[in-house]
């Protein structure tokens, strides 16, 4: 008997599960809420790990696809102090294939394919256990059933509240992202600051993060400290204004590295938050989530790689199940749950690390990680 399979959200977990699902000749409603792929910028540039990421894409038989995308270089890392001084720059051997960069919009379009999504479909609420199945209810007043629906419809997921009461919480850190376009040759002294990866400088409480897309796109980040409401006097749209409270913030930080944010175009404020590091819900029939909807964590290199491990595994799980569904969910979440508590201790303690009052925490945190 054919499922009645819906996915609300297509990110990269949504995607990946999709796609798996299609790969094995499985009908699946993929149902989200941006009116077209190009609705809004895809965001950055993410790092997929061979044995998560990367797996997922091979279960989707994207791999080579990837392969041919994806930056190796991209995992170089250098990081200064505030006076500019270089403190490390690592840099990739030539066959080192572990966490290759991939711009989100070529993995969404990489994801996409062959799948039918539907757009401007936006989910306002599921109800389980309706008489004919999981009731999904729409923005646009429809609504439609499913035997399973699956949320991977993010930090600020709809489909949460059908299986936990949980929400996400500020994490005290939040971000102010910019950008830089054509940086090869519009600004050359940046593009060989950052080299052809990442640049990070780690102060104070503050921490400020250049990375580089492809095309010549660098997305910088500047992280703090700082109460929610921190911007309550300036106007967040006004990108003068932003900039100079910036500037102000990182005040006698070394002047090539301020050149980051004093050449940077918009400035968009993205405030850290978190769900609980274990969470975990009592098992609903018909429902479950994926992905940041379940599990978000801060985004230190794990999330997308977590959501689209999960979505495959999920997928592949239904593709092989001959008995009951349910079994194969609950089986699932279980799995889920462990894993993803693992990454969000560690992510959660490399936040504190990171951007925190000692920099040397930082320094030490990225040691660590290099030599395992
Ligand atoms: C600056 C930054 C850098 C990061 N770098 C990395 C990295 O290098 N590696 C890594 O693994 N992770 C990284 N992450 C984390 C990663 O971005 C997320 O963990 C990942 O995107 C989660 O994927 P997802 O599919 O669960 O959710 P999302 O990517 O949030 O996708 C959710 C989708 O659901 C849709 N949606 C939302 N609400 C609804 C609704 N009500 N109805 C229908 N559709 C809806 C949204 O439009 C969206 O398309 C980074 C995060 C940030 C902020």
């Amino acid at each position: 008997m054919r499922h009645r399979i819906a996915v609300v959200g297509g990110g990269p977990g949504g995607l990946t599960f999709a796609h798996v699902l299609h790969r094995h000749g499985l009908p699946v409603a993929v149902l989200e809420r941006d009116a077209t792929p190009d609705a809004r910028p895809p965001g950055g540039t993410l790092d997929l790990h061979a044995g998560m990421g990367q797996l997922a894409l091979d279960k989707a038989g994207l791999l080579t696809q990837f392969r041919a995308l994806s930056r190796p270089e991209g995992q170089a890392m250098r990081i200064l102090d505030p006076n500019g001084t270089v403190l490390r720059d690592w840099r990739p051997g030539p066959d080192d294939r572990a966490n290759p960069e991939i711009d989100r919009g070529q993995l969404r379009d990489l994801l996409l394919g062959p799948l039918d999504v539907q757009w401007g479909r936006g989910v306002t609420q599921v109800v389980p256990g309706t008489r004919d199945g999981v009731l999904v209810r729409f923005a646009d007043g429809r609504q439609e059933t499913f035997d399973l629906v699956v949320g991977a419809d993010g930090a600020w997921s709809r489909v949460r509240p059908a299986v936990s009461a949980a929400v996400p919480h500020y994490t005290g850190v939040t971000s102010v992202e910019t950008s830089l376009d054509d940086v090869d040759t519009r600004h050359p002294e940046l593009a060989r600051l950052i080299g052809d990866g990442a640049l990070a400088v780690y102060g104070a409480n503050r921490a400020l993060v250049a990375q580089r897309n492809s095309g010549g796109h660098v997305k910088v980040y500047a992280q703090f400290r700082a109460p929610l409401d921190w911007h309550a006097d300036l106007d967040l749209a006004d990108v003068e204004a932003v900039r100079s409270s910036l500037l102000a913030l990182f005040d006698g930080w070394a002047a090539p590295v301020l050149d980051l944010l004093r050449r940077g175009t918009t400035f968009v404020h993205r405030p850290l938050h978190v769900l609980p590091v274990s969470h975990c819900w009592t098992h609903v029939p018909g429902v479950t989530l994926l992905g940041d909807a379940a599990h978000l964590m801060p985004p230190l290199g794990a999330g997308a790689n977590l959501a689209m491990l999960e979505g495959a595994e999920l997928a592949e799980s239904i593709a092989d199940c001959s008995g009951d569904l349910d079994e194969v969910v609950r089986a699932f979440e279980e799995q889920m749950w462990a894993r993803a508590g693992r990454w969000a201790t560690i992510t959660t303690a490399g936040l504190e690390r990171l951007v925190s009052p000692d920099p040397a925490e930082a320094l030490a945190l990225f040691d660590q990680v290099q030599s395992s």
